[in-house]
């Protein structure tokens, strides 16, 4: 199903997918679906930097944002086609995607003008990256017990703790970093937020080498930073309402990892016409084509829950628990191709790109929200079924 969209958004297509033919050049940008090892290769980030430069100069790199920081104040359906285009024509994102997606609307809503002035238009052009520190050791799905401390002293807070599985963390130059500013109040009202600079004395990043060998991750160890404190953002203590600012934002970028699932699913189906196994062309085997049907279902399905979400911003209606729906689709999404890609190849699904999909799906039943985490929200939110 698909539905007609306004005439500004179908306007902004022509010129966003005119401009991408004349400067996106896949040898060298890289393209989409070959973005890793980012933080491994100094290449392949050097390539990311100069493709999120270019599209900031020419005014897409933060669509979204009002045109006072750059932005063109894009709404939603010009949001919809400008994440449509890319994928069309296989073009990456932008390298700095933490800070341009979610945490510069915190800064929006939470920061002083001082700080959109300073943050925002390095931000834009991924001439300064970000990364998030929220996770701990003992405070993932729950985050509101977070430990790591800031003790106000003079005209600093001084930072010790750690964070971990930062993405970015060994390129960024700034955090957005959760702290513990009150342990005596009630865990959701003792944090605070801090924009860190990542080169302050005593911070450590140490990278985290995942299954798929890369360092995506770090962890960052924080011993005596003295951190100003002008890097509040946001009232001291009140640093939750500033985090779910980002989780929201991050949350909202579901909508169209329909896109991608979708995607892959097409490639199966042209290799399972291509591929010849045991005398017969693999799209003949009755297991494979149940399997097939049902990840070319659940990418519909995912197509349908972002249309949705979508209609439901067109009418004022906030994202809600829908986008812990889809993304517990998506990542089951994921994980079913994964298999089928298996089934489809056999062992040469084992290495190359699909090679590193199917380790690398295990992250997404993680990342963003646990698969369980978004059971419960759904049971509840959505069902209306008691807490268990
Ligand atoms: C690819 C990726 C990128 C990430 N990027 C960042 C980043 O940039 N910055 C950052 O700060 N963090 C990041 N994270 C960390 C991520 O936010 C956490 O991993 C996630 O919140 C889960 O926390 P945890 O790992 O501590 O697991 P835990 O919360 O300890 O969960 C362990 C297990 O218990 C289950 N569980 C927990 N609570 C409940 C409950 N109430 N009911 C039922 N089951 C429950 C979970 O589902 C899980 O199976 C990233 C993670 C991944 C995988």
């Amino acid at each position: 199903m698909n539905f007609d969209y306004p005439a500004e958004a179908e306007s902004f297509r022509a010129e966003f997918r005119a401009w991408l033919e004349e400067h996106y050049d896949a040898d060298r940008f890289g393209a989409s679906d070959a973005v890793m090892g980012i933080v491994d290769s100094p290449d392949a980030l050097e390539r990311m930097r100069e493709w999120n430069r270019t599209l900031a100069d020419a005014g897409y790199a933060a669509i979204a944002w009002p045109a006072e920081y750059g932005g063109r104040g894009a709404g939603v359906m010009e949001q919809v086609v400008y994440a449509e285009e890319l994928h069309r024509a296989g073009a990456p994102g932008t390298l700095n995607v933490i800070g341009i997606a979610n945490i510069a609307p915190s800064i929006m809503e939470h920061g002083t003008e001082e700080q959109k002035r300073r943050f925002l238009p390095p931000m834009r052009r991924g001439d300064e990256i970000w990364c998030q520190g929220f996770s701990e050791p003992d405070a993932g799905s729950d985050l509101a017990s977070l430990s790591t401390r800031a003790v106000a002293d003079g005209a600093d807070y001084v930072v010790n703790g750690e964070k971990v599985w930062n993405t970015f963390g060994t390129i960024a130059h700034w955090c957005e970093l959760l702290v513990r500013t009150d342990p005596e109040a009630p865990k959701h009202r003792g944090i605070s937020c801090l924009l860190v600079d990542m080169g302050l004395p005593g911070i450590e990043t140490c990278p985290l080498t995942t299954i798929t060998g890369e360092n995506e991750f770090s962890e960052i160890f924080f011993t005596d930073v003295r951190v100003p404190r002008s890097a509040l953002l946001g009232p001291e203590n009140e640093g939750w309402r500033v985090a779910m600012t980002t989780l929201t934002y991050e949350r909202g970028g579901v909508a169209s990892l329909h896109l991608g699932v979708r995607k892959k699913v097409a490639e199966l189906l042209a290799l399972a016409r291509t591929t010849h196994r045991g005398g017969r062309v693999a799209a003949d085997d009755p297991v494979l084509r149940q399997s097939l049907a049902r990840v070319y279902l659940e990418g519909e399905y995912l197509k349908l829950l972002s249309d949705r979400a979508v209609s439901g911003l067109l009418h004022g209606r906030p994202a809600g628990p829908e986008t812990s729906l889809a993304k517990l689709v998506w990542s089951q999404c994921e994980s079913h191709i994964a298999e089928v890609a298996g089934q489809l190849l056999g062992p040469a699904a084992n290495t190359g790109r699909w090679g590193r999909d199917r380790v690398y799906v295990r992250a997404l039943s993680i990342a963003g929200g646990t698969t369980q985490v978004n059971k419960n929200i759904v049971a509840q939110r959505v069902l209306g079924l008691p807490r268990g």
